[in-house]
């Protein structure tokens, strides 16, 4: 079979032995296509997994042979996430899934991109979803990075009439943006780059440029008459002045992003107008259910995101991401 393996600053598509169940419960699917995460290029650009490792998660898949007690059967067409929480350790009780040692340590063998993987049977149960017909495979490929958005969006504990800015708008800052939408939230885009402002317009979020600070600040505050959450889905430097100059005495700034190294801890900001900073990693499986019943009733609209790349070209999809030359990768394998 086919997958696709980080070597250093290069993916390289090698021909490996086939996976089988051997006895397992769970599933071998046979991969159709899965999407480029931002969190797969910050692997791969910081060089933090090892030579060999196989990338992806965000698989949509046909179940290829299957042991199990659920009414999953071969032939289906499924989306999966990767992890999931154990409900019981303190990080569960207190909300913090994704800090959940069994949530990281379960994982879709070897990686999504790949031709075939082993689903275990904890996934089928707990965060795998047939897929109906009325959807695309590259738009349901959303639903693990939608599920993310949902968890951000239910942490933030918004109330009715709330204003919310969304700093950054890729691939991610467009779908929590609907996502917020969809909560019913009005909500505001910034970015630096034209086009994505445009494009954000285009999906009925109304976006500015956040170039020039100052006067963002004016005409956001004059729109909304003050910003409760500001949802940074960008790591830029800018990010965080734009958050801490935008948002209300009181309000919330939810960090969704990594950045290339910490800024600084703006106590000051977070003192006099207290501010409640919060960051937000990965899904529980109630955030996947949700986020599966928004892409498949269409109340949040992912068409026309992603730019379709064969296995082969996969160290192109990385390259082109990584230079903002598209929005989201799709991988297609089989
Ligand atoms: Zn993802
Ligand atoms: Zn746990």
């Amino acid at each position: 079979m086919k997958t696709a393996q980080v070597y250093k600053d290069k993916i390289i598509v090698k021909d490996t032995e086939n996976i089988n169940l051997d006895g397992r419960k769970g599933a071998i699917v046979k991969v159709l296509g899965c999407g480029l995460c931002g969190s797969d290029i910050v692997k791969f650009r910081e060089k933090i997994v090892h030579d060999g490792a196989v990338l992806g998660h965000e698989i949509v898949a046909v179940i290829e042979d299957i042991n199990t007690d659920t009414n999953f059967k071969k032939g289906d067409k499924i989306v999966t996430s990767h992890h999931i929480p154990c409900g019981e350790c303190t990080y569960c009780r207190h909300g913090n899934v994704s800090m959940c040692e069994h949530f990281k340590s379960t994982n879709i063998r070897p990686g999504g991109f790949s031709e075939f993987v082993y689903v275990s049977e904890e996934h089928l149960k707990n965060v795998a979803y047939l897929i109906p017909d009325n959807i695309t495979d590259e738009e349901i490929s959303f639903y693990e990075p939608l599920g993310c958005c949902v968890r951000a969006i239910k942490r933030c504990n918004l109330i009715e009439g709330d204003k919310v800015l969304v700093v950054g708008l890729g691939s991610i800052g467009l779908i929590m943006s609907e996502g917020i939408k969809a909560f019913g939230y009005k909500v505001y885009g910034c970015d630096l780059m034209e086009d994505r402002i445009k494009l954000a317009n285009s999906f009925g979020i109304e976006s500015y440029n956040s170039k020039n600070l100052d006067d963002f600040d004016k005409i956001i505050q004059e729109k909304s008459g003050g910003i409760d959450a500001v949802f940074m889905t960008s790591g830029a430097d800018k990010a965080l002045d734009v958050a801490l100059k935008v948002v209300k005495k009181g309000g919330k700034i939810l960090v969704f992003s990594s950045t290339p190294h910490n800024s600084g801890y703006p106590n000051n900001e977070i003192y006099y107008k207290e501010l409640t900073i919060m960051g937000s990693y990965s899904p529980s499986p109630k955030d996947l259910k949700d986020s599966f019943d928004l892409l498949t009733s269409g109340r949040v609209n992912v068409k026309g995101l992603t730019t379709v790349y064969p296995i082969e070209s996969i160290q192109q999809a990385f390259e082109d991401t990584i230079a903002n030359k598209i929005l989201k990768a799709y991988i297609k394998i089989s």
